[in-house]
């Protein structure tokens, strides 16, 4: 198996996203990193995803990602502009993980324990 690296080499500074803006500058940047078009961004609230991305290259960023640690957040951006280039979580996508973020998998595997652990703190109960 190989080893993730656990360095995460395009932080800079503190690693808390300041707000949405900081958001939408990142998809910029990861849009013209990847090569794929540039996505209107949207940030809001929403209650089931970290982010979704439209066929028609809108990109929704759910405002909670300003809660969690920016590589994390980096990693749902990343994510949802690969999606331009791979449709599905198939070969192809993966691949272009692995292009882009050597470290992706060590970052999902980190997102989903925070999930867990916010489950269990009963953070994510908006409502309902
Ligand atoms: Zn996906």
């Amino acid at each position: 198996m190989k080893k993730q690296s656990e360095t995460q080499p395009i932080m800079n500074g503190a690693d808390t996203w300041l707000d949405g803006d900081d958001l939408r500058w990142a998809a910029r940047h990861w849009a013209v990193r990847i090569s794929v078009k540039m996505p209107v961004v949207q940030v809001r609230r929403m209650r089931t995803k970290w982010a979704s991305m439209s066929t028609n290259g809108r990109m929704t960023l759910n405002t909670d990602l300003l809660t969690l640690p920016k590589h994390l957040g980096e990693f749902v951006i990343i994510h949802e502009l690969v999606h331009m280039l791979a449709p599905n979580h198939g070969k192809v996508f993966k691949s272009f993980m692995h292009a882009y973020l050597p470290d992706w998998q060590t970052r999902e595997k980190n997102l989903r324990e925070l999930e867990k652990q916010a489950l269990k703190n009963q953070f994510k109960k908006p409502g309902n």
